[in-house]
């Protein structure tokens, strides 16, 4: 008959193991033992390869709307008052020293953008939480990717817009159209997802993946006040960021950026980043970002948790640093947003793809 102490000890290694994998906050790990539906991947599978960094070149516009796979989940009601507008950050109580780092997954009508896997099994690495805002077109063409993120419960996924319309420019049907196309595309990937655990024997553990997104984010950053009425018509939460993370990263060094953003980050920031494959210093600042964070006190939480505990700090006009700043993007990119520029085409506003 095993001693007592030889009954405890594996009580006790578990514990000292869970409190290594928590480095920075004390929710992740009990969540991660419970969820459990990244082992429907190898470790291989998760870290992808070199060719998920490849962002595709500009090509013919892909007009096509996702298949009607599986239902859409309904609604939530109207975003409430004080979620309404476009939210920069989160004001928390003085002690909860927390930064949400977002992640955007952009992709236009004409081009694969890519996907930045270093940085998400950094993330991993680092048990660090993150909100990525996902394009629906970006889902369907890296589904796998988009299934990981939903599966890990470090992180939380928000709606970038079907094919990154530029909704200042939108009517309201243009503007729905965006969103519902995403989440359609998110459903299908939802519904692939709990097909693999179902096989897996890991159903119970999809209770955790939220059915439908209620956090966007402006692509360009461009709003006006029929997409925030829009939208907020349609129960989301509009998330901008008060911490813009590449901002001229062109000019700057990784460390530059990394310290620019820990100069910044205050409790309730929010960090624009991005995990496409368009910026390319993300990965190195991120690598310099998360100790210096550590260093200063600072945990990172997802934007939904950073909403559950403080009071919303908003705008009524979506912007980078200061208001009218992007308002520039509304010439450069054509299709209402939807296109990259291609140099061959002559510049249009319509139709949208
Ligand atoms: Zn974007």
């Amino acid at each position: 008959m095993p001693s007592i102490g030889s009954r405890l000890y594996p009580l006790l290694l578990a514990a000292l193991l869970a409190s290594f994998a928590m480095p920075g906050n004390g929710l992740a790990a009990d969540m991660l033992n419970e969820t459990g539906l990244l082992g429907l991947w190898t470790p291989a599978k998760l870290a992808g390869t070199d060719a998920d960094r490849v962002v595709g070149p500009v090509g013919e516009p892909d007009a096509t709307a996702p298949e009607p796979l599986s239902p859409l989940p309904p609604r939530p009601a109207p975003t409430p008052r004080h979620m309404r507008g476009c939210i920069r950050r989160v004001a928390l109580p003085a002690e909860k020293k927390l930064v949400a780092l977002t992640f955007d997954l952009c992709e236009r009508a004409n081009n694969i953008a890519g996907f930045e896997n270093r940085i998400v099994a950094l993330l991993r690495r680092e048990n660090a939480r993150a909100t990525f805002f996902a394009g629906g077109k970006w889902m369907r063409s890296h589904p796998e990717a988009a299934m990981q993120l939903m599966a890990d419960p470090r992180f939380e996924i928000g709606n970038h817009a079907w094919t990154h319309g530029n909704l200042a420019l939108m009517t309201r049907e243009e503007i729905g159209k965006q969103m519902l196309l995403t989440e359609q595309q998110h459903a299908n990937l939802l519904a692939e997802l709990g097909g693999k655990a179902v096989t897996a024997g890991l159903a119970d553990r999809m209770a955790r993946v939220p059915q439908s997104l209620t956090l966007m984010r402006l692509p360009y950053g461009r709003s006006s006040e029929l997409a925030l009425n829009t939208l907020a018509d349609m129960g989301y939460a509009v998330i901008q960021w008060d911490v813009e993370g590449e901002r001229d990263e062109e000019r700057h060094s990784p460390r530059e950026l990394a310290d620019r953003i820990l100069t910044l980050a205050r409790p309730g920031s929010i960090v624009l980043l991005h995990a496409n494959a368009v910026p390319h210093k993300t990965y190195e600042l991120l690598k310099l970002l998360l100790p210096g964070l550590r260093n200063k006190g600072f945990s990172t939480a997802t934007v939904g948790e950073l909403l559950a505990l403080g009071r919303p700090e908003a705008v009524r006009d979506g912007y980078f640093t200061v208001p009218g700043d992007n308002s520039k993007y509304d010439a450069m990119f054509p299709g209402k947003g939807t296109l990259k520029p291609d140099p061959a085409r002559p510049f249009v506003h319509a139709p949208v793809p």
